[in-house]
């Protein structure tokens, strides 16, 4: 894995299962948990089990390319094992004016209702 020398996160110790989460899916590269503050009747995370560097999204090399295209896979597998076939979104916040909070690099997945754009 690549390095990565910033501190650790809350989604790490998810990771370890030293806290709890609703885990919905786990492989060897990506856990899905519920979102601990549902923004919508189905809300998840789509993490790297191996932050590898990804604080944010916009720190990806070329190296990260396998890694991201796995984990917006694992996003649409999940959300139609949610049934969210009737459509949901994927959203991605990076750093401060994206409202990042947690940086391990995450997709959010929302659905379960009709969502309106511009999320705001
Ligand atoms: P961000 O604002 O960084 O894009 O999103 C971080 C998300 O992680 C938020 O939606 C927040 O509710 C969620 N979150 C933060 N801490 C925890 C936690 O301990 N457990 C779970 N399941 N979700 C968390």
């Amino acid at each position: 894995h690549l390095a990565d020398q910033d501190p650790p996160t809350i989604f790490d110790k998810i990771v370890a299962k030293q806290i709890p989460a609703t885990i919905i899916y786990e492989d060897d590269q990506a856990l899905a948990f519920r979102d601990i503050s549902p923004q919508a009747p189905v809300h998840f995370l789509v993490i790297p089990k191996n932050r590898s560097g990804l604080t944010r999204l916009s720190k990806a090399t070329e190296e990260h390319k396998a890694l991201l295209g796995h984990l917006l896979f694992v996003a649409q597998k999940v959300a139609m094992a949610e049934n969210l076939g009737e459509g949901f979104r994927v959203t991605i916040n990076d750093g401060p004016n994206g409202c990042q909070s947690v940086y391990h690099l995450h997709l959010h997945v929302m659905g379960g209702r009709q969502l309106t754009w511009p999320p705001g």
